[in-house]
Parts: C-alpha cells; sequence; structure tokens
C-alpha cells in the first residue's frame, strides 16, 4: 500500500472537520475522493499533504508513519500537491514556475527529462514557455499548477479539484491528461466536484459525508450505485 490514512481525526479550533476516516491508496492507483461543499474533501488532502495537522489517527506513506512529518519533508518522500486552484507564480514565466516544482532535486538530466515530458503532456504551455504565469488564461494557469506538482517526480500526486472553473472542453482535457500521467506511472489521489468524470476514470473512490467515508468501492461501482447517482450524479 501506498498510503494508508487510519482513523484520521481532523479540527479546525472547535469544529471538527474529520471523524475517524480511513482510506488507501494502492501505487498504480487513480482514487477519487468525491463529495458534497464542505464534506472535508480539501482538509483531507491538506491532512495528507501536512498542511494542518490531524488530531488522531495517522498517515503511513511508502512504508513508513508521516503523521507528523513536516508538509516540505512529505513532499521530498515524493507526496507532493499540486496547489488549489491556480496557486502559481504569477511573476515567473512557465518554465521558471515548472523549474520551482524541481526545488527538491538534485537530478538535472532527470528534471530536464521530466520538463520534456510535461511540455508533452501540455503543449499549450509549451508554446507559452517564456511568458508569465500570471497572464496565462485559467485552465492554462491550472495546467502549470499540475505541471509544476509533477516536476517534483511524486509517487502519489495529490490534485484537489483539477477541474474547477474550467469550460466542459477543458475538463474533458484535463481528465484525459490525468489517465495519461498515471498510466507513465504516477499515483493519483484526486479530489472533484466532478464526480461523474472523476468515477468513470478512477479505479477506485470513497465518499465522504459531513468528515466521514460513507462509501467505497470501484469507480464503475460507485457511478452506477443509485444512491450515488441520485446525491451526486445530478441523476436520480
Ligand atoms: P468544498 O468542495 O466546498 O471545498 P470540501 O469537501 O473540500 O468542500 P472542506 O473545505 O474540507 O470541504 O471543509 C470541511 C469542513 O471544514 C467545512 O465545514 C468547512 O467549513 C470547515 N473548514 C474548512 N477549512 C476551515 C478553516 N480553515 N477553518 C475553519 N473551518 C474550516
Amino acid at each position: 500500500m501506498l498510503l494508508e490514512i487510519d482513523d484520521v481525526s481532523l479540527l479546525y479550533g472547535r469544529i471538527q472537520a474529520l471523524h475517524g476516516i480511513s482510506l488507501t491508496v494502492d501505487e498504480g492507483e487513480i482514487v477519487a475522493l468525491i463529495g458534497a461543499n464542505g464534506a472535508g474533501k480539501s482538509t483531507t488532502m491538506r491532512a495528507i499533504s501536512g498542511i494542518r495537522p490531524v488530531a488522531s489517527g495517522s498517515i503511513r506513506f511508502d512504508g513508513e508513519d508521516i503523521t507528523k512529518l513536516r508538509a516540505d519533508l512529505r513532499v521530498r518522500r515524493g507526496l507532493c500537491q499540486a496547489p488549489e486552484g491556480r496557486g502559481i507564480f504569477p511573476g515567473m514565466t512557465v518554465l521558471e514556475n515548472l523549474d520551482m516544482g524541481a526545488y527538491t532535486r538534485r537530478d538535472r538530466a532527470g528534471i530536464a527529462q521530466d520538463l520534456d515530458r510535461v511540455l508533452g503532456l501540455f503543449p499549450r504551455l509549451a508554446e507559452r514557455r517564456r511568458q508569465q504565469g500570471g497572464t496565462l488564461s485559467g485552465g492554462e494557469q491550472q495546467m502549470l499548477a499540475v505541471g509544476r506538482a509533477l516536476m517534483s517526480r511524486p509517487k502519489l500526486l495529490l490534485l484537489d479539484e483539477p477541474s474547477m472553473g474550467l469550460a466542459p472542453m477543458l475538463i474533458q482535457q484535463i481528465f484525459d491528461i490525468i489517465v495519461e500521467i498515471n498510466q507513465q506511472g504516477t499515483t493519483v489521489l484526486l479530489v472533484e466536484q466532478n464526480a461523474q468524470q472523476a468515477l468513470a476514470r478512477a479505479h477506485r473512490a470513497y465518499v465522504l459525508e459531513t468528515g466521514r467515508i460513507v462509501k467505497s468501492g470501484t469507480g464503475a461501482e460507485l457511478l452506477h450505485d443509485p444512491a450515488v447517482k441520485e446525491a451526486y450524479l445530478g441523476v436520480a
């Protein structure tokens, strides 16, 4: 198991956002986390990446307990979260932004190889490589955020709402790219409002409701689950 979350609870002051959630991600998988607004999806990601400390429970990654490990040290071990929304550096060029993603690495040849890979995955970024990040369209900035995370060559890529705010055609594209990234060997944990698209591509998925995991199964199982359909897919 690459990631193993066991009985994790998390508090924001007096508000308990996670109530003992457990989930696993196996090497090679795409796992999706779906749920309504405020269910705790982003909070789960923050617990995994180490941005917020957990109140109880444990998180194991790649064979080690990382429950109390600092966020930057998690990145060094191969656990990288693409910034929420458009968290890129607006004053830096596309190439400089991508370079920043590799800041933990010293293997120049590997970095150059990954840069080629990212520019291959995102031809729009390749065309705009010398353009400042802040002048890119919203969709392009989102792609840059994913590309930058890939530059750390993560074992596990955490994606929080990669399709948020994108036009329908770009949503399709970003999901296709996620599948391609996965097929090239990166394990992916994905949080999505867009449950239909996420479940259609995920090997497995979990449903979060008010800080608890209420259901899990293969993407296909959940896609055809009547309760999931009614609550999250907009079909009765
Ligand atoms: P959304 O899709 O709307 O972002 P989500 O499933 O990602 O929803 P979270 O953002 O994880 O949900 O929020 C879970 C709960 O924790 C919500 O009740 C939210 O109001 C609360 N919460 C989130 N961040 C904070 C914070 N920084 N301080 C206090 N409460 C917070």
